[in-house]
């Protein structure tokens, strides 16, 4: 067999070696099969990284750049963004194993990060204060935080790395990104661009490896001034944990277990392909899966008919195939974990309506297939209503009324999307008031946008990526005060 690519990290402007000189695996998930091999990171390669991201901070060619000439930058990145959008996107369905249609959009969109923060580079503002003191001159400044750790999974590599950098580079910090084992390529093709586009040596590093491994030290480090991380609630609450220690900043988007709800007022048949799109794009692996359904009882074995009628229809198999739309899992342990959730919701006694195990037709070869579930008679304490599967497991949860509808949607830990479908005007106002997820969509599902902050409420995460709010999670704000007093006054009382 042909010996496999060895894909090297990138730090302080170029390729280097991982220090222990180890490699490991990264698997096409249609194919079953490694495709390239990855520097397994460990602490000395965190170190290096870090160190090289500080002296970037002082380094004259970035720290004298003024806002604007940051934004040229950032434009120029997402102009090269956009002239490589079709590679990078095959590049991460080889990896991940998500559909071509998905990934493809995916990279052709995320230059519009690139350039919103370009924009936003030299909009940000200090303020000279009013303040209250005689002879007294105060103002602040916005300055950047230091050196960021951004650290992403393996879903959407490049799209959230583009929510965390983009604004983290506008306001001037640099970095080191650790992208998810299972999916580190994109971003180590990226690092080209971030060189083509201008940006000094240092400013951006890429190191690959294990989250305990290499993860972990890259958190610890006292010279990371903040952690941004998007992941699993169950990592990241031991990152927040480890970045405690050091009183890092942090911000956390993490998992979710989104309620799509059906009132019997909606246009069905938009309603069926939201219910659809809400946990079978992807093949359900998103944050924001509306992994469980609502439906009110007035029309719910209607509407249940019409969605497995649908779901049925779907076309499973190769990812890079136009008309493919359903893909494999991306990893092995997350192909294993989903089946395992179809075992328990069956034993909590849920009805499954549709598939329910793995999928083996011809055109799944030997990939990490499971069929598009659909389970009904689910009640929302059951673990499958309560835990992220991560997969393409739907659950059907009954409701009467609005108070019920609500009281279900917001009785579980996370808090990140939710969706309801109704034509009523009053309904699409209030209820998105009453529902806890930072993000609600009515009559749509699954939109997000460079403009849209983005972010969690409880268990889903800190803080917001996206928008103009993003930008001041990569900032801290320093005071001057100076005085124009001739004399200074009495010392021994504060002033
Ligand atoms: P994960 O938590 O296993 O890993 C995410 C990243 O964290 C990887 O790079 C991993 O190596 C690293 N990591 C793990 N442990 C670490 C540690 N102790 N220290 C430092 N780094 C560590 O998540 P995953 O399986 O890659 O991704 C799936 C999860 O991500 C799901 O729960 C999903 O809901 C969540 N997600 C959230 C969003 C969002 O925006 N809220 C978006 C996509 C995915």
């Amino acid at each position: 067999m042909a010996e496999l690519e060895k894909l090297a990290m990138y730090v302080n402007g170029g390729r280097v070696e991982p220090v222990s000189g180890e490699y490991f695996e990264s698997f096409n998930p249609f194919t079953g099969k490694p495709w390239a091999m990855v520097g397994r990171g460990g602490e000395a390669d965190a170190n290096r990284a870090v160190e090289a991201a500080k002296s970037a901070l002082e380094n004259p060619e970035w720290r004298d750049l003024n806002a604007t000439q940051r934004g040229h930058l950032l434009r120029r990145l997402g102009d090269l963004a956009a002239e490589h959008s079709e590679r990078l996107g095959a590049l991460e369905v080889k990896d991940n194993g998500k559909l071509i249609a998905e990934m493809g959009m995916q990279c052709q969109y995320l230059p519009q990060w690139y350039y919103y923060f370009a924009g936003l580079a030299d909009k940000i503002e200090g303020a000279v204060l009013p303040i209250d003191k005689p002879a007294t001159f105060t103002y602040t400044l916005q300055e950047p935080l230091g050196v960021c750790a951004l650290i992403t999974p393996w879903n959407s590599p490049l799209l959230l790395l583009a929510w965390k950098l983009a604004p983290a580079l506008a306001a001037g910090n640099t970095v080191v990104v650790k992208p998810s084992e299972f999916t580190s390529a994109s971003t180590l093709a990226f690092a080209d661009l971030v060189e083509e586009a201008g940006f000094p040596k240092g400013v951006f590093n890429v190191i690959t490896g294990f989250g305990k491994e290499v993860g972990e030290p890259l958190v610890v480090h006292p010279d990371v001034a903040k952690v941004a991380f998007t992941g699993g609630v169950l990592s990241g609450s031991h990152v927040y944990q480890q970045a405690a220690a050091g009183l890092k900043k942090v911000g956390l988007e993490l998992g979710g277990k989104s309620p799509n709800i059906v009132f019997d007022d909606c246009n069905m048949e938009n309603a069926v392909k939201g219910a659809i799109s809400g946990i079978f794009a992807a093949t359900g692996q998103t944050c924001i899966a509306g992994s469980r359904l609502l439906v009110q009882k007035s029309i719910h074995d209607e509407f249940v008919e019409k969605l497995v009628d649908f779901a049925k229809t779907a076309k499973i198999g190769d990812p890079m195939a136009n008309e493919t739309q359903v893909g494999p899992v991306t990893t092995m342990p997350q192909y294993e974990k989903i089946l395992s959730y179809m075992d328990v919701a069956r034993e909590d006694g849920a009805e499954c309506l549709l598939g329910g195990g793995k999928a083996e037709l011809p055109e799944c070869g030997d990939g990490w297939f499971v069929q598009p579930t659909i389970f009904a008679g689910v009640n929302n304490k059951m673990r499958i209503a309560q835990e992220e599967v991560f997969g393409p497991v739907l659950s059907i949860i009954p409701f009467g009324d609005e108070d019920e509808a609500v009281a279900i949607a917001n009785d579980v830990l996370y808090g990140l999307a939710s969706g309801i479908w109704t034509s009523d005007i009053r309904r699409a106002i209030e209820i998105p008031k009453l529902i806890k997820s930072g993000t609600v969509w009515v009559n749509m599902y699954r939109a997000v946008s460079y403009v849209a902050p983005f972010g969690g409420y409880k268990q889903s995460g800190l803080g917001r990526e996206s928008g103009q709010q993003a930008i001041q999670e990569y900032q801290q704000t320093k005071t001057v005060w100076i005085s124009t007093a001739a004399e200074t006054p009495n010392p021994f009382v504060m002033g």
